[in-house]
């Protein structure tokens, strides 16, 4: 086979458009519901603007981007994540204009040079919600439940919430010295990776996922106890509005993410009895983030979800799809004449809404049979000619084998009714 997509990406096949189609339209309800409006931006954008917003010692900046030079010569990077690219959109249509918060949906490619495994691809497609300029903790709990009611929405269960704060810059400072002085004497026994944390972006030690590190981790002093008294408040207040909601969480004093620009909440949810790459849905607040990328202070809080792992989840939870047989009518024919009306006839049904389909060519009404059971469609319309002759077509029952004679006007009337299961929608 001379050519294959690229190692970590996946061709999506029409027998799992389905599930897409699923997840999207689910996607699109739940956002509505909650005042969220689509935007869409570039698949591409400055470098800059992600060592700027996702942080310089980040493993995606470091390791997974992918960078290019356009024919212009600037620096291009095919986004790694959603938000820079919204706060990046917030900023340049001014859209601190608009009622706050600015509520913004988004579903699109994210690309990352990654170590492919189940579920975790070089190409993904995320789904993302941002809610900019309001610092209310309602706002955090709103989003933490739209992103819960989503994953529900679409028949997944058995979820777990896990929930944090990382502080701000006033209290966060602060912490990392105990943080540090709590790994200080481990760094021995730390692998590569944390030895080099240590120094760079501390925060992360917690976040390792190596057996060497667990321990440290595990003993680490929660940030929890070290929020100043802007963060621990709002922590409470969230913890509240979730209680309130009926939403059950966990707190986890090692979820930090994996992006320098949060503050305050974070948050992931995960399968319950999941890995460590199973996060189905992950976010947080932001608020240095507009501000870091050269706008006022502007608060935010938003979360994403990779759609291949909601759809693995979905299969793995047995989910069943809403009319997942949902197949066209084939029409097959015997006889030149035949042949040339069954275009006329394929168009009728499509014209009348119905998904219509023929195999064409030059084979037996056998053959023709055969391919329609092959595509698993429930009804074959046969056209001879008798039923040239007649004004009529045969309709024939795949599943059980079973043929009646009906009026050629009639069948577009009848499936209209609903009265025979033709109707693919
Ligand atoms: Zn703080
Ligand atoms: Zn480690």
């Amino acid at each position: 086979m001379p050519f294959k997509a690229p190692r970590g990406t996946v061709d999506i096949m029409p027998v799992e458009q389905g599930y897409w189609r699923y997840v999207e339209g689910v996607a699109a309800q739940v956002c509505r519901l909650y005042g969220y409006q689509r935007i869409d931006t570039p698949i591409f954008e400055e470098t800059s603007l992600f060592a700027r917003s996702v942080g310089e010692s980040t493993d995606i900046v470091e390791k997974e981007m992918y960078s290019f030079q356009d024919r212009g010569g600037g620096g291009l990077t095919l986004r790694p994540e959603g938000t820079a690219a919204i706060c990046r959109a917030y900023l340049e249509h001014g859209m601190h204009n608009l009622p706050q918060p600015v509520r913004l949906h988004y579903l699109g490619p994210i690309f990352r040079y990654e170590r492919p495994q189940a579920g975790r691809y070089r190409q993904h497609q995320q789904l993302g919600c941002e809610a900019i300029g309001e610092q209310d903790a309602a706002v955090d709990v709103e989003i933490v439940n739209l992103a819960w009611r989503f994953l529900h929405r679409l028949g997944l269960g058995n979820l777990v919430l896990y929930l944090n704060s990382v502080g701000c810059p006033r209290c966060r400072p602060g912490y990392l010295v105990v943080l540090k002085d709590h790994y200080e004497p481990h760094l021995a026994s730390l692998c590569p990776e944390c030895r080099t944390r240590f120094h760079r972006n501390p925060l992360r030690l917690l976040d390792c996922k190596k057996d060497s590190c667990q321990p440290v981790a595990d003993g680490a002093p929660p940030m929890l106890d070290y929020l100043c008294d802007s963060c621990a408040p709002h922590f409470q207040v969230v913890r509240e509005g979730l209680e309130m909601l009926g939403i059950p969480f966990q707190s986890n004093h090692r979820l930090v993410r994996g992006l320098d620009y949060y503050t305050k909440t974070v948050f992931e949810i995960q399968p319950g009895g999941g890995g460590a790459q199973s996060t189905i849905a992950g976010g947080g607040r932001y608020d240095g983030l507009i501000e870091e990328l050269g706008g006022r202070p502007t608060p935010g809080v938003g979360f994403a979800t990779g759609i291949e792992r909601i759809i693995l989840n979905l299969k793995s939870q047995g989910v069943a799809l809403p009319n997942p047989h949902a197949s066209p009518i084939f029409v097959a024919y015997l006889g030149e004449a035949a042949r040339r009306d069954a275009l006329k006839l394929l168009e009728d049904l499509r014209q009348g809404g119905i998904a219509a389909v023929s195999a064409f060519g030059d084979r037996s009404l056998k053959a023709q049979l055969r391919q329609a059971n092959a595509l698993g469609v429930s009804h074959t319309l046969i056209l001879g000619e008798e039923e040239l002759k007649t004004g009529t077509v045969l309709l024939r029952t795949m599943a059980q084998g079973k043929q009646e004679r009906v009026p050629r006007e009639a069948v577009l009337s009848v499936a209209r009714e609903g009265s025979l299961p033709l109707r693919g929608d």
